[in-house]
């Protein structure tokens, strides 16, 4: 298997063959000598290479660690594909003219040798540490982090001091002398993940979307090429820091740096595995290599101050400043998951205003926003401004509620652990799948749904779940992760393995994981179908819903571990909340219908009045005749708690009209205070209620009935708010006819105007906002407190805190709480970073009020 990786020196003669065969595109050198002095070759890769260090650059490492070949692979059949193809591809040509490559295939010659000779799996470098050991593992010898430890023979010892090794000085030196780098990759393996530079401090970065966003772009090409996913971990920093890595050094010269941890080992079949990983990293490569120049000094700046100005439960408008520049025009990207791509693929709008009204959205759903500037001259893009995040708001008839399983009802029950299988329940993670200590191994999940009603009608329905870690599937494309719904009847005991083994199955949902596509730190979501969102609605009745959730069952032959790890959210190790396994629902409940007799019909005429009786039409001078219908709303139940649904106005005619003219008949609902037929032909209509009715309407049957419309339902819950009567006013739409009446049964028992109006128990409002928000920081926390509205229908308050805008949604920036307290502590928010937090109240439903904001200035 080694023999088909290229070693060191074929790498160095590879890249001595590319410099005679085109001379124009690349030079190689020399940027410093190993402890067993070998050259750290550097090729440089541009169009007129001469001319290089004056453009925007991407800095390639490979191989830092030893062991991990797939760096001086992948380098080599880069440099080979751009070399070959840059004549006949545009996208290529286009690259190199703005852009240069500095790659390091080997940063690690010496270890990378002794690796392929003597040891698969060596890690460092091969300093004599002169006591017997050898060797310093060079992402940790860099300055940043830098930290000493005195195990020489350790895997991940650092060195007697940062940058003491030729390898780390030499990328030090050159990285210090090139500040056109603007984008730095480093390769290694193993995991199919993407780890974003970090500062550690569980705050939004400036350019932390530009990161996820570089990721996610080459993520966008590696699923074009293979169909696989590969994870972005940047949103939860590891819990320890690493120390002294080449990342972070890069990241802190201002350069946007991650490392790519490719494939599922170290050092994989060649041909089934390698090639793969090699194809579909080099789009991705090619992707991020264009984008070298949007983060250089020529680039337009970023967009500031990129937020929502308004939304609805269709629509949000964006809004954003820019220095008035008649050369510089807006992209806005939106994506309905975290962590996707931004490219042409979700371009939803290129404008050269500072505003931008997204429409036909979903309710009560997630919607990304990304946006940067780009000159229309040159081309040239700025980095991305912060994200905004939003979610728009429910429909009146709407409820969502998000579900969290309690500790005693998540966990996993692995074959091989009968003993401790109870234990594993509200404890850091859910082992999936199969390996050799734990045999096979179910997830299981079961939520509580008391907190929705039984009558519920389920329009949507998710569960989702974060892959934590996936470096125990260590198998490429093997076994698939799937989620089922389980008889509660057939587990007594949720922890008792051969139950769940043999529990029975309902349904597996739709979708199912193959395991290229499960990517850790990016959320799995299984989106419910109707079908499935039937079987969930018939376990409202038992108040409870039970997952199971299963992965491969067993292994190849030589194989030990395909497991996969989500995080439970419960534990020490737990990611909290954030990252708690969770079923969202989305429901409207039956309504409820009243029937509401006129409290007083009045015909109107030029000269006349007459309450006895609901006329329209023409008199002999064609002057029109009004039926004015009058409803008194008490018996509607208290506006506040309600939302119509649904209503009309069913109308009755007594005789059958002989005419035949063309005349219609419509239904206004009016705001009129006395009635008089001045006031008639000077009324104020609301709104038009259903359509005409015409004579053959009228001749065909005697029930008509008048729909309201959606604007028309508010209408009707205004006026009932106000404690007025509701007034509507029927009468004919067609002019010149004379001696014309149509009469229609006003007040006749059963046969009466009616008002049917349909309703269900909701606000439509939110609850009062709070009151007397202020900070104090206290046990080295900024502590918020603020008091709760005195409302009845008052539930909790939501925290919210965002570094770059006040947050106008609950979903714009990091949850920090939600709860009926009236305090709460910001666990992770750096005292040094001034922000804003906002504090929203919701009710049952929910609706959330308008923020209330506070600033966190830093003292200085
Ligand atoms: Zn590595």
């Amino acid at each position: 298997m080694k023999q088909q990786y290229k070693s060191y020196k074929q790498t160095c003669e590879f890249l001595q063959e590319c410099v005679i065969n085109y001379p124009d595109i690349i030079s190689i050198k020399s940027i410093g000598k190993t402890w067993e002095d070998r050259d750290i070759m550097l090729a440089t890769i541009s169009l007129n290479v001469e001319n290089a260090d004056l453009k925007p650059a991407m800095l390639y490492t490979g191989t830092i660690h030893a062991r991990e070949w797939i760096g001086n692979e992948l380098a080599v059949s880069f440099i080979d594909y751009l070399l070959k193809n840059h004549n006949s591809n545009p996208k290529i040509l286009r690259t190199l003219r703005r852009n240069t490559l500095y790659i390091v295939p080997c940063l690690n010659p010496d270890g990378f040798e002794y690796s392929k000779s003597h040891f698969s799996f060596w890690r460092k470098n091969r300093r004599d540490n002169k006591d017997g050991t050898f060797g310093v593992d060079l992402n940790r010898n860099f300055s940043v982090g830098y930290q000493k430890i005195k195990d020489t023979a350790s895997n991940v010892y650092s060195g007697p001091a940062p940058f003491s090794e030729p390898e780390t000085m030499a990328m030090k030196n050159f990285v210090d002398t090139h500040e056109n780098i603007t984008i730095a990759l480093d390769y290694h393996s193993q995991g199919n993940v993407f780890f974003p530079a970090h500062k550690f401090n569980h705050e939004m970065e400036i350019d932390g979307t530009d990161l996820n966003t570089i990721c996610a772009n080459m993520n966008f090409e590696i699923h074009k090429a293979t169909g696989r996913q590969y994870g972005i971990h940047r949103g939860k920093p590891p819990t320890k820091l690493i120390n002294g890595s080449g990342r972070e050094y890069y990241y802190s010269k201002g350069i946007m740096a991650t490392v790519v941890e490719v494939g599922t080992r170290n050092i994989p079949d060649f041909m089934q595995n390698m090639k793969e990983s090699i194809d579909e990293n080099i789009p991705a490569l090619l992707r991020t290599f264009g984008e070298a120049q949007n983060y250089s000094k020529h680039a337009p700046k970023r967009v500031q101050n990129f937020h929502i100005e308004s939304y609805t439960h269709d629509e949000v408008t964006l809004s954003w400043n820019y220095e008035v520049n008649k050369d510089i025009y807006f992209q806005i990207f939106r994506n309905i998951e975290d962590k996707k791509a931004c490219n042409e693929a979700n371009l939803i709008c290129e404008t050269y205003k500072t505003s931008f009204t997204d429409i036909q959205l979903q309710s009560g759903s997630a919607y990304y926003y990304y946006i940067r500037a780009v000159n229309n001259l040159t081309r040239v893009k700025s980095p991305f401004s912060p994200r905004t995040n939003i979610k728009t708001l429910l429909e009146p008839d709407e409820f969502s509620k998000t579900i969290f399983p309690n500790p005693n009802e998540i966990g996993y029950v692995a074959q091989k652990l009968v003993e401790t299988n109870k234990k594993h329940f509200g404890y850091n993670s859910l082992f999936i799948g199969v390996n050799e200590t734990k045999g096979i191994s179910y997830g299981v999940l079961q939520f509580n749904l008391d907190n929705i009603p039984q009558n519920a009608i389920i329009k949507e329905a998710c569960i989702s779940l974060y892959p934590l870690n996936r470096v125990n599937a260590k198998i490429e494309k093997y076994g698939e992760w799937s989620i089922s719904f389980i008889d509660k009847q057939s587990v007594a005991e949720l922890s008792d393995f051969d139950q769940i083994n043999n529990a029975i199955s309902i349904e597996t949902l739709g979708q199912t994981i193959p395991s290229e596509k499960l990517t850790q730190g990016i959320w799995s979501h299984w989106n419910l179908n109707s079908s499935e969102r039937d079987i969930l609605q018939r376990q409202l009745e038992d108040k409870k819903v039970l997952f199971k959730l299963s992965g491969p069952t067993e292994l190849p032959e030589g194989r030990d571990s395909q497991m996969m790890m989500f995080d439970i959210g419960y534990g020490n190790f737990g990611g909290g909340l954030h990252y708690r396994p969770r079923i969202e629902i989305k429901y409207t409940i039956p309504s409820i219908e009243v029937v509401v007799e006129s409290s007083k019909i009045t015909s109107v005429c030029t000269n006349m009045m007459d309450e006895s009786k609901l006329v329209c039409g023409f008199d002999e001078n064609n002057n029109k005749i009004y039926g004015v219908m009058e409803f008194d709303l008490e018996q509607l139940p208290n506006p506040d708690e309600t939302v119509i649904t649904d209503s009309y106005i069913q109308i009755k005619n007594k005789k059958a009209t002989k005419t035949t003219q063309d005349i219609r008949y419509n239904v206004e609902f009016v705001d009129l205070e006395n009635i008089t037929y001045d006031n008639m032909r000077n009324r104020d209509r609301i709104e038009f209620i259903g359509y005409e009715v015409s004579r053959t309407d009228i001749q065909k049957q005697k029930t008509h009935k008048f729909i309201f419309d959606y604007f028309s339902c508010l209408a009707l819950e205004n006026v009932h708010k106000t404690n007025k009567k509701a007034k509507f006013v029927i009468k004919p739409t067609s002019s010149d006819i004379k001696n014309h009446i149509v009469e229609w049964y006003g007040k006749d028992g059963e046969n009466s105007v009616k008002l049917v109006v349909k309703y269900i128990q909701r606000r439509r409002e939110p609850v009062s906002q709070i009151s007397n928000l202020t900070y104090i920081k206290e046990k080295n926390k900024i502590k918020l407190s603020w008091e709760n509205p005195k409302d009845k229908d008052f539930v909790g308050a939501f925290v919210v805190r965002n570094r770059f805008h006040p947050p106008k949604n609950p979903l714009d920036g990091d949850k920090i709480y939600g709860g009926s307290d009236n305090y709460t502590y910001d666990n992770f928010g750096s005292l040094n970073i001034g922000k804003y937090y906002a504090v929203f109240t919701y009710d049952n439903v929910p609706n959330y009020s308008e923020p209330t904001i506070i600033k966190y200035k830093v003292e200085e």
